[in-house]
Protein backbone atom coordinates (compact mmCIF):
# COMPACT_ATOMS: atom_id res chain seq x y z
CA UNK A 1 0.00 0.00 0.00
CA UNK A 2 1.10 3.80 -0.95
CA UNK A 3 2.56 5.30 2.19
CA UNK A 4 1.59 9.04 2.13
CA UNK A 5 3.31 10.49 5.01
CA UNK A 6 5.99 13.02 4.43
CA UNK A 7 9.43 11.42 3.53
CA UNK A 8 11.30 12.75 6.06
CA UNK A 9 8.94 11.67 8.72
CA UNK A 10 8.85 7.93 7.28
CA UNK A 11 12.62 7.88 7.74
CA UNK A 12 12.48 8.78 11.53
CA UNK A 13 12.16 5.98 13.70
CA UNK A 14 10.42 7.92 16.59
CA UNK A 15 10.10 7.88 20.52
CA UNK A 16 10.27 4.31 21.91
CA UNK A 17 7.99 5.46 25.60
CA UNK A 18 9.06 2.88 28.26
CA UNK A 19 6.46 -0.17 28.29
CA UNK A 20 3.33 0.25 29.77
CA UNK A 21 2.42 -3.41 30.90
CA UNK A 22 -1.59 -5.19 31.48
CA UNK A 23 0.28 -7.69 33.65
CA UNK A 24 -1.18 -6.64 36.94
CA UNK A 25 1.92 -8.84 38.67
CA UNK A 26 4.89 -6.94 37.08
CA UNK A 27 6.78 -4.77 39.48
CA UNK A 28 7.12 -1.31 37.75
CA UNK A 29 10.13 0.31 37.91
CA UNK A 30 10.74 1.18 34.14
CA UNK A 31 9.28 4.89 33.28
CA UNK A 32 10.45 6.85 36.86
CA UNK A 33 6.45 6.87 37.88
CA UNK A 34 6.20 7.48 41.51
CA UNK A 35 5.04 4.64 43.80
CA UNK A 36 3.08 6.55 46.04
CA UNK A 37 -0.06 7.86 45.44
CA UNK A 38 -0.78 11.79 44.66
CA UNK A 39 -2.30 14.23 47.43
CA UNK A 40 -5.00 13.32 48.63
CA UNK A 41 -6.49 16.46 47.75
CA UNK A 42 -6.75 15.32 44.15
CA UNK A 43 -9.35 12.93 45.05
CA UNK A 44 -11.29 16.15 46.38
CA UNK A 45 -10.87 17.86 43.35
CA UNK A 46 -11.64 15.15 41.15
CA UNK A 47 -15.06 14.66 43.16
CA UNK A 48 -15.88 17.86 43.34
CA UNK A 49 -15.78 18.67 39.75
CA UNK A 50 -19.02 19.88 37.51
CA UNK A 51 -19.35 17.34 34.80
CA UNK A 52 -21.50 19.51 33.18
CA UNK A 53 -19.33 22.13 32.88
CA UNK A 54 -17.03 19.96 30.44
CA UNK A 55 -19.60 21.24 27.98
CA UNK A 56 -17.45 24.29 28.15
CA UNK A 57 -13.48 24.36 26.39
CA UNK A 58 -11.13 25.06 29.22
CA UNK A 59 -9.54 27.97 30.19
CA UNK A 60 -6.69 28.39 27.47
CA UNK A 61 -3.83 29.15 29.36
CA UNK A 62 -4.26 27.15 32.33
CA UNK A 63 -4.81 30.61 34.64
CA UNK A 64 -5.62 28.97 37.66
CA UNK A 65 -2.67 26.33 37.32
CA UNK A 66 -0.48 29.51 36.81
CA UNK A 67 -1.56 31.26 39.50
CA UNK A 68 -1.00 28.03 42.40
CA UNK A 69 2.21 27.74 40.43
CA UNK A 70 2.97 31.49 41.12
CA UNK A 71 2.42 31.07 44.61
CA UNK A 72 4.03 27.82 45.17
CA UNK A 73 7.58 29.47 43.47
CA UNK A 74 7.04 33.00 44.02
CA UNK A 75 7.34 33.56 40.12
CA UNK A 76 4.79 35.74 38.27
CA UNK A 77 2.43 34.27 37.16
CA UNK A 78 3.22 35.97 33.84
CA UNK A 79 6.35 33.58 33.78
CA UNK A 80 4.51 30.29 33.52
CA UNK A 81 3.20 28.63 30.78
CA UNK A 82 1.15 25.13 30.72
CA UNK A 83 1.57 22.00 28.98
CA UNK A 84 0.06 18.77 28.38
CA UNK A 85 2.93 17.61 30.11
CA UNK A 86 6.80 18.12 29.77
CA UNK A 87 7.06 16.02 26.82
CA UNK A 88 4.32 18.98 25.36
CA UNK A 89 6.51 21.70 26.43
CA UNK A 90 9.79 20.02 24.69
CA UNK A 91 7.82 20.03 21.62
CA UNK A 92 6.67 23.34 21.72
CA UNK A 93 10.12 24.72 22.48
CA UNK A 94 11.88 23.31 18.91
CA UNK A 95 8.60 24.48 17.22
CA UNK A 96 9.38 27.66 18.23
CA UNK A 97 13.16 28.16 18.80
CA UNK A 98 14.38 26.13 15.95
CA UNK A 99 13.47 26.26 12.52
CA UNK A 100 13.56 23.90 9.60
CA UNK A 101 17.77 23.14 9.15
CA UNK A 102 18.43 25.13 12.38
CA UNK A 103 21.31 23.50 15.02
CA UNK A 104 19.81 22.32 18.25
CA UNK A 105 22.44 21.05 20.83
CA UNK A 106 21.70 18.56 23.85
CA UNK A 107 24.04 16.12 25.46
CA UNK A 108 24.45 12.59 25.44
CA UNK A 109 23.15 10.84 27.12
CA UNK A 110 20.51 12.50 27.87
CA UNK A 111 16.58 12.46 26.97
CA UNK A 112 16.35 10.10 23.80
CA UNK A 113 13.46 12.24 23.23
CA UNK A 114 15.46 15.73 22.45
CA UNK A 115 16.86 13.62 18.95
CA UNK A 116 13.63 12.95 18.31
CA UNK A 117 11.95 16.30 18.51
CA UNK A 118 14.91 17.45 16.36
CA UNK A 119 14.57 15.13 13.56
CA UNK A 120 10.44 15.84 13.97
CA UNK A 121 11.22 19.67 13.46
CA UNK A 122 13.87 19.35 10.00
CA UNK A 123 16.01 20.41 12.03
CA UNK A 124 20.02 19.68 12.75
CA UNK A 125 20.60 17.79 16.06
CA UNK A 126 23.63 18.57 17.81
CA UNK A 127 24.33 15.72 20.35
CA UNK A 128 27.70 17.17 22.53
CA UNK A 129 29.16 13.91 24.35
CA UNK A 130 29.48 14.19 28.50
CA UNK A 131 32.49 13.65 30.06
CA UNK A 132 33.61 10.20 31.21
CA UNK A 133 31.82 10.62 34.08
CA UNK A 134 28.70 12.31 32.88
CA UNK A 135 29.16 15.95 33.28
CA UNK A 136 29.83 19.18 30.76
CA UNK A 137 32.87 19.16 29.00
CA UNK A 138 34.56 22.75 29.68
CA UNK A 139 33.85 23.61 25.93
CA UNK A 140 30.66 22.65 25.81
CA UNK A 141 29.32 26.18 24.72
CA UNK A 142 32.16 26.37 22.12
CA UNK A 143 30.46 23.15 20.54
CA UNK A 144 27.08 25.03 20.82
CA UNK A 145 27.70 27.30 18.91
CA UNK A 146 25.69 28.28 15.86
CA UNK A 147 22.57 26.54 17.88
CA UNK A 148 19.16 28.38 18.81
CA UNK A 149 18.29 26.16 21.48
CA UNK A 150 20.20 24.31 24.46
CA UNK A 151 18.53 21.49 26.23
CA UNK A 152 20.02 20.22 29.00
CA UNK A 153 18.44 17.42 31.96
CA UNK A 154 19.45 18.48 35.28
CA UNK A 155 18.83 15.86 36.57
CA UNK A 156 20.25 14.03 33.61
CA UNK A 157 18.29 11.42 32.78
CA UNK A 158 19.28 8.40 32.56
CA UNK A 159 22.33 8.96 34.61
CA UNK A 160 20.55 10.74 37.35
CA UNK A 161 23.25 13.60 38.23
CA UNK A 162 22.83 17.12 38.39
CA UNK A 163 25.22 19.37 36.34
CA UNK A 164 26.98 21.62 39.30
CA UNK A 165 24.89 24.46 39.14
CA UNK A 166 27.27 27.51 39.01
CA UNK A 167 28.50 25.39 35.55
CA UNK A 168 24.94 25.79 34.38
CA UNK A 169 24.99 29.60 35.22
CA UNK A 170 28.10 29.93 33.22
CA UNK A 171 26.73 28.72 30.36
CA UNK A 172 23.67 30.87 30.46
CA UNK A 173 25.88 33.75 30.06
CA UNK A 174 28.00 32.26 27.58
CA UNK A 175 25.23 31.15 24.90
CA UNK A 176 23.71 33.42 22.42
CA UNK A 177 20.84 30.96 22.12
CA UNK A 178 17.80 29.97 24.65
CA UNK A 179 18.87 27.54 27.36
CA UNK A 180 16.12 25.23 28.03
CA UNK A 181 16.60 23.43 31.72
CA UNK A 182 14.33 20.36 32.23
CA UNK A 183 14.05 20.08 35.75
CA UNK A 184 11.40 17.06 35.48
CA UNK A 185 13.15 15.45 38.34
CA UNK A 186 14.60 18.74 40.36
CA UNK A 187 12.33 17.62 43.50
CA UNK A 188 14.40 14.94 43.97
CA UNK A 189 17.17 17.02 44.14
CA UNK A 190 19.74 18.87 46.29
CA UNK A 191 19.37 22.54 44.43
CA UNK A 192 17.70 23.83 41.07
CA UNK A 193 17.81 26.75 38.65
CA UNK A 194 14.83 28.12 38.67
CA UNK A 195 16.31 31.72 40.14
CA UNK A 196 17.99 32.02 36.75
CA UNK A 197 14.72 32.62 34.73
CA UNK A 198 14.72 36.14 36.61
CA UNK A 199 18.19 35.99 35.79
CA UNK A 200 18.94 35.46 32.26
CA UNK A 201 16.90 36.29 29.69
CA UNK A 202 17.62 33.06 27.60
CA UNK A 203 17.03 30.46 30.39
CA UNK A 204 13.78 29.04 30.42
CA UNK A 205 12.99 25.97 33.64
CA UNK A 206 10.79 23.47 32.64
CA UNK A 207 8.36 20.78 35.37
CA UNK A 208 6.23 18.54 35.55
CA UNK A 209 3.41 16.39 37.83
CA UNK A 210 4.43 13.41 36.68
CA UNK A 211 7.49 12.00 38.99
CA UNK A 212 7.71 14.30 42.22
CA UNK A 213 3.54 15.27 42.50
CA UNK A 214 2.54 11.42 41.21
CA UNK A 215 0.09 12.78 38.22
CA UNK A 216 1.94 10.70 35.24
CA UNK A 217 -1.48 10.07 34.49
CA UNK A 218 -2.76 13.55 34.14
CA UNK A 219 -0.26 15.35 31.71
CA UNK A 220 0.58 18.89 33.08
CA UNK A 221 3.88 20.53 32.53
CA UNK A 222 5.14 23.60 33.95
CA UNK A 223 7.40 26.04 32.33
CA UNK A 224 9.02 29.24 33.78
CA UNK A 225 10.66 32.03 31.25
CA UNK A 226 10.51 35.69 30.61
CA UNK A 227 7.02 37.35 28.83
CA UNK A 228 8.28 37.74 25.70
CA UNK A 229 10.03 34.05 25.44
CA UNK A 230 6.22 33.21 26.46
CA UNK A 231 4.72 35.15 24.43
CA UNK A 232 6.10 33.81 21.37
CA UNK A 233 5.29 29.85 23.01
CA UNK A 234 2.17 31.01 23.05
CA UNK A 235 1.56 31.00 19.19
CA UNK A 236 2.92 27.18 18.60
CA UNK A 237 0.72 25.43 21.82
CA UNK A 238 -2.79 24.14 20.50
CA UNK A 239 -5.39 26.50 21.72
CA UNK A 240 -6.93 24.04 24.75
CA UNK A 241 -3.02 21.66 25.67
CA UNK A 242 -4.47 21.89 29.31
CA UNK A 243 -7.58 20.49 30.05
CA UNK A 244 -10.35 21.29 32.40
CA UNK A 245 -10.07 17.91 34.38
CA UNK A 246 -6.46 18.30 34.52
CA UNK A 247 -6.22 22.11 35.30
CA UNK A 248 -8.39 21.29 38.44
CA UNK A 249 -6.56 18.58 39.86
CA UNK A 250 -3.06 20.03 39.30
CA UNK A 251 -4.22 22.97 41.23
CA UNK A 252 -4.96 20.62 44.20
CA UNK A 253 -1.69 18.78 44.13
CA UNK A 254 0.40 21.96 43.94
CA UNK A 255 -1.17 23.48 47.06
CA UNK A 256 -0.26 20.23 49.41
CA UNK A 257 3.28 21.11 49.50
CA UNK A 258 3.43 18.59 52.77
CA UNK A 259 2.49 15.82 50.47
CA UNK A 260 5.20 16.42 47.97
CA UNK A 261 7.84 16.70 51.31
CA UNK A 262 7.21 13.61 52.13
CA UNK A 263 6.96 11.03 49.39
CA UNK A 264 9.48 13.03 47.77
CA UNK A 265 11.58 12.62 51.27
CA UNK A 266 10.63 8.88 51.45
CA UNK A 267 12.22 8.29 48.06
CA UNK A 268 15.19 10.04 48.38
CA UNK A 269 15.48 7.71 51.61
CA UNK A 270 14.86 4.78 49.59
CA UNK A 271 17.37 5.91 46.86
CA UNK A 272 20.18 5.93 49.23
CA UNK A 273 19.62 2.74 50.89
CA UNK A 274 19.42 0.81 47.07
CA UNK A 275 22.45 2.47 45.66
CA UNK A 276 24.29 1.30 49.14
CA UNK A 277 23.23 -2.46 48.33
CA UNK A 278 23.81 -2.40 44.94
CA UNK A 279 27.30 -1.12 45.57
CA UNK A 280 27.72 -3.48 48.47
CA UNK A 281 26.73 -6.41 45.84
CA UNK A 282 29.74 -4.83 43.45
CA UNK A 283 28.04 -2.71 41.25
CA UNK A 284 28.83 0.57 40.03
CA UNK A 285 26.16 3.21 40.65
CA UNK A 286 26.10 6.69 39.51
CA UNK A 287 25.74 9.50 42.32
CA UNK A 288 21.79 10.38 41.99
CA UNK A 289 19.78 13.35 42.65
CA UNK A 290 16.81 11.80 40.44
CA UNK A 291 13.99 9.15 41.84
CA UNK A 292 15.84 6.52 39.80
CA UNK A 293 19.88 4.98 39.77
CA UNK A 294 22.10 4.40 36.51
CA UNK A 295 23.74 0.80 37.46
CA UNK A 296 26.02 -1.10 35.88
CA UNK A 297 26.20 -4.97 37.24
CA UNK A 298 28.99 -6.39 39.33
CA UNK A 299 28.85 -9.21 36.76
CA UNK A 300 26.30 -10.24 34.37
CA UNK A 301 25.70 -8.03 30.96
CA UNK A 302 23.11 -5.04 31.36
CA UNK A 303 20.99 -6.46 28.68
CA UNK A 304 20.95 -10.25 30.24
CA UNK A 305 20.07 -8.92 33.41
CA UNK A 306 17.36 -6.54 32.10
CA UNK A 307 15.67 -9.94 30.50
CA UNK A 308 16.04 -11.91 33.48
CA UNK A 309 14.72 -9.56 35.86
CA UNK A 310 11.44 -8.66 33.67
CA UNK A 311 11.26 -12.34 33.71
CA UNK A 312 10.87 -12.51 37.35
CA UNK A 313 8.06 -9.69 36.72
CA UNK A 314 10.75 -7.11 37.76
CA UNK A 315 10.52 -4.44 34.85
CA UNK A 316 13.52 -2.02 35.19
CA UNK A 317 14.63 0.10 32.04
CA UNK A 318 17.85 -0.67 29.37
CA UNK A 319 19.29 1.57 26.82
CA UNK A 320 20.75 -0.68 23.71
CA UNK A 321 22.40 2.81 23.46
CA UNK A 322 26.62 3.76 22.72
CA UNK A 323 28.07 4.59 26.29
CA UNK A 324 24.57 3.45 28.62
CA UNK A 325 24.15 -0.06 27.09
CA UNK A 326 26.52 -1.57 29.71
CA UNK A 327 24.08 -0.20 32.68
CA UNK A 328 20.05 -0.42 33.80
CA UNK A 329 18.12 2.12 35.01
CA UNK A 330 16.16 1.35 37.72
CA UNK A 331 12.96 3.71 38.89
CA UNK A 332 12.83 3.81 42.81
CA UNK A 333 9.61 2.39 44.02
CA UNK A 334 8.81 1.46 47.50
CA UNK A 335 11.22 0.04 50.33
CA UNK A 336 9.23 -3.59 49.29
CA UNK A 337 9.51 -3.76 45.89
CA UNK A 338 13.48 -2.50 46.17
CA UNK A 339 13.54 -5.09 48.26
CA UNK A 340 12.28 -7.69 45.77
CA UNK A 341 14.97 -6.22 43.38
CA UNK A 342 17.55 -6.60 45.26
CA UNK A 343 16.82 -9.96 46.01
CA UNK A 344 16.64 -11.22 42.50
CA UNK A 345 19.57 -8.69 42.02
CA UNK A 346 21.83 -10.78 43.63
CA UNK A 347 21.09 -13.99 42.39
CA UNK A 348 21.15 -12.67 38.87
CA UNK A 349 24.24 -10.81 38.85
CA UNK A 350 26.88 -13.66 39.03
N1 LIG B 1 12.10 15.26 30.72
C1 LIG B 1 12.77 14.20 31.13
C2 LIG B 1 14.24 14.30 31.36
C3 LIG B 1 12.09 12.98 31.35
O1 LIG B 1 12.76 11.88 31.74
C4 LIG B 1 10.70 12.92 31.13
C5 LIG B 1 9.94 11.61 31.38
N2 LIG B 1 10.00 10.71 30.33
C6 LIG B 1 10.06 14.06 30.67
C7 LIG B 1 10.77 15.23 30.49
C8 LIG B 1 8.59 14.07 30.30
O2 LIG B 1 7.73 13.93 31.33
P1 LIG B 1 6.19 14.33 31.18
O3 LIG B 1 5.88 14.51 29.72
O4 LIG B 1 5.46 13.20 31.79
O5 LIG B 1 6.04 15.61 31.92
Amino acid sequence: MNNYARADIQRIAGYTPGEQPTMPRLIKLNTNENPYPPSPAVAAALAGLDWKALRRYPEPSGRIVRQAASLLYGIPESRVFCGNGSDDLLTIAVRTFVGAGEAFAFPEPSYSLYPVLAALQGAQPKPIQLTEDFNLPDDFAQQCAGARLVIIARPNAPTGNAFPKERVRQLASELDAILWIDEAYADFAEDNCLDMVDQFPNVVVSRTLSKSYSLAGLRLGLAFAREEVIFEMNKLKDSYNVDAIAQAVAVAALRDSRHLQITTNRIRHTREDTAAALKRLGCDVLPSQANFLFVRPAKAPAAQLFAQLRERGLLVRYFALPRVDDRVRITIGTDAEMQELLAAWHELDQ
